[in-house]
């Protein structure tokens, strides 16, 4: 983690408020950052040395470093040590790549699953629904989650279990010490939603050509009114080929397994909430530049047709196919309008 900051980052407040985050002693930083006068090399790998910097900036910085001794560190960060530690003196890597990525999945699946699931007994929620004539039933919910389930651990595991020998191939690191920090797996996560969400747009696309799509990617679109226990219910040929995508990102950017772990909860929360079948005005995933969403997805699903992208909206607009729903956005923006009036 240390050699990662060293290496990446050269705004020194910045780093400071991210270290008292992350639960490191600022102590710890400030002797990384402050660079040795003997060594002559500062931490950004440029010629420097306690001369050259301005002794009131020294004095500010120092006031600043002391300020931050007051803040209370993140109360996580060692029983997350912890816990960690203790996984690695109790499990194989085999064991921790194949049943702590299986357990990782199910328990976030089911977990991010449960908020659009509970809003169908809730009537106040309603009006958040996108197709609001079309309800779950629970023959509908049970069907769903059979295959489900099958695909986890008939398909999915196997998969699982493979990504084990490829982590081993990449030399993937499962240490503490050597973890990037959160923001580091965070922006690595979205390297992987990048590379993930092309995948998706041309395979998917590829899967819609009518010569395909009753063969493989019409279970998919079973339910033309998605929920979001439905985001993996798909043919296991689907499962395969698109869920490739999910690893391309892991090739270029993965060092440590913990960013599979991370990119499987940013994956997962983005898959179950663009087929959650509600627009919850408050989501915070709006926020991403270029998110797709519900609404977008909800389309596809409805209309069999544009709309390929998983996660953003950029491929469909470069190649025309959000036309349609484009159109439908207009319409129904005019008739909003229209009742204001
Ligand atoms: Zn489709
Ligand atoms: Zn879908």
């Amino acid at each position: 983690m240390h050699h990662f900051m060293d290496r990446t980052t050269c705004g020194l407040s910045t780093t400071l408020w991210t270290a008292r985050f992350c639960g490191q002693a600022p102590h710890i930083w400030t002797t990384r950052l402050w660079p040795d006068p003997s060594a002559g090399t500062g931490h950004c790998g440029q010629k420097s040395s306690l001369a050259d910097l301005d002794m009131n900036n020294i004095s500010h910085w120092a006031d600043g470093m002391a300020m931050l001794d007051h803040l209370p560190s993140n109360p996580l960060q060692e029983p997350a040590r912890l816990a960690w530690s203790a996984m690695l003196n109790r499990y194989s890597h085999f064991q921790i790549a194949t049943w702590g990525s299986l357990l990782v999945h199910e328990v976030a699946y089911f977990t991010i699953c449960l908020p659009g699931f509970l809003a169908q007994f809730i009537p106040a929620l309603r009006k958040y629904k996108i197709q609001s004539s079309k309800t779950e039933t629970w023959q509908g919910q049970w069907h769903c989650l059979q295959l489900l389930l099958f695909s986890h651990f008939f398909v999915q595991l196997p998969m699982i279990a493979c990504t084990y020998h490829g982590a081993e191939l990449l030399g993937l690191n499962y240490s503490w010490e050597t973890m990037p920090n959160w923001w580091v797996l965070l922006a690595q996560c979205a390297g992987c939603a990048v590379v993930e969400d092309t995948w998706h747009y041309f395979l998917h696309r590829l899967l819609h050509h009518p010569r395909l799509y009753r063969h493989v990617h019409k279970i998919h679109h079973h339910y033309t009114a998605p929920f979001g226990l439905q985001a993996e219910y798909a043919h296991p040929v689907e499962t395969i080929t698109l869920g490739f995508g999910f690893f391309l990102g892991l090739l270029l950017f993965a060092s440590h397994m913990a960013l599979l772990w991370a990119w499987v909860l940013c994956r997962l929360v983005e898959t179950i909430d663009v087929h959650s079948g509600y627009d919850w005005p408050w989501n915070p995933l709006h926020l991403l530049p270029g998110y797709a969403g519900s609404r977008y997805h909800d389309f596809h699903h409805e209309n069999f047709v544009g709309n390929y992208s998983s996660t953003f909206i950029w491929w469909d607009w470069l190649f025309g196919t959000d036309g349609a729903y484009r159109e439908k956005q207009k319409l129904i923006q005019k008739g909003m309008n229209k009742k204001c009036k």
